[in-house]
């Protein structure tokens, strides 16, 4: 285990855990589709556990009006306590500055058994964003990439890049999987909470009574 003191706040069980599945967001809020994924991830490849890992300040979203990381982490507690492969870590909300996605790979890298498996699950949008981040070999040599995908979704773009840009060998180590239609966001939801609109069923209901008592995403502009 992990003996940096700075994290010993973490209570994660992970001590039997040689497979894991990492899933970042912003999670403002949590919702179906990224539950959806994370569990069709475990199931395929056989993961010990999936944590969730809410971002502390997202380098891609600055100038973005996010909601504080407290009710972030509490609304990704509240999705996740109903299955027991899956985690929330506080690690990139405790980190000072930027949450990049290296530093979260490294540091569950120290807390692991050597010879650990880590999988990087990310939806084919954010794919792009997270391998054209800080220390891209690394992350590489550190992890392999899921990239979920909705059904049709072309990912040709996302092969260019890495061949003309990264190296064409880190292909191999991201690796596609389609995952039951999820058009969901949390744009949308917030969205649809600022109209009035209903949010039922695109994310868990102890999720949707946490923003109607907090009064979160009421004023979205
Ligand atoms: P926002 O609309 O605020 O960007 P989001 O719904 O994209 O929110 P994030 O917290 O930004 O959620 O995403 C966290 C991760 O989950 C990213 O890798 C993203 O691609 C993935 N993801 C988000 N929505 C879905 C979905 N419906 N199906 C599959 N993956 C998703
Ligand atoms: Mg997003």
């Amino acid at each position: 285990m992990c003996e940096d003191p700075a994290f010993s706040h973490e209570e994660l069980h992970l001590s039997k855990a040689k497979r894991i599945g990492l899933m970042g967001g912003t999670f403002d809020p949590i919702h179906q589709g990224h539950l959806v994924t994370a569990e069709a991830v475990r199931s395929r490849f056989d993961l010990d556990k999936v944590v969730f890992v809410p971002s502390g300040q997202p380098p891609h979203k600055a100038g973005q009006i996010i909601t504080g990381k407290e009710k972030r982490f509490l609304m990704t507690e509240l999705a996740t306590v109903t299955n027991p492969y899956f985690e929330v870590s506080r690690v990139e909300m405790d980190r000072p500055g930027a949450s990049y996605a290296i530093d979260t790979v490294l540091y569950f890298r120290r807390l692991l058994e050597p010879g650990s498996e880590i999988y990087f699950i990310t939806g084919a949008d954010a794919i792009l964003e997270i391998i054209t981040w800080k220390d891209v070999d690394r992350l590489f040599e550190n992890c392999t990439f899921i990239a979920a995908t909705r059904p049709g979704y072309d990912l040709s773009a996302m092969e260019r890049i890495v061949r003309q840009q990264l190296k064409p060998g880190y292909l191999q180590k991201i690796i596609p999987i389609e995952v039951t239609a999820m058009a969901i966001s949390s744009t949308d939801i917030r969205r649809r909470v600022a109209e009035g609109r209903t949010i039922k069923y695109l994310l868990p209901e102890p999720v949707e009574y946490y923003i109607n008592k907090n009064d979160l995403y009421l004023d979205q502009t």
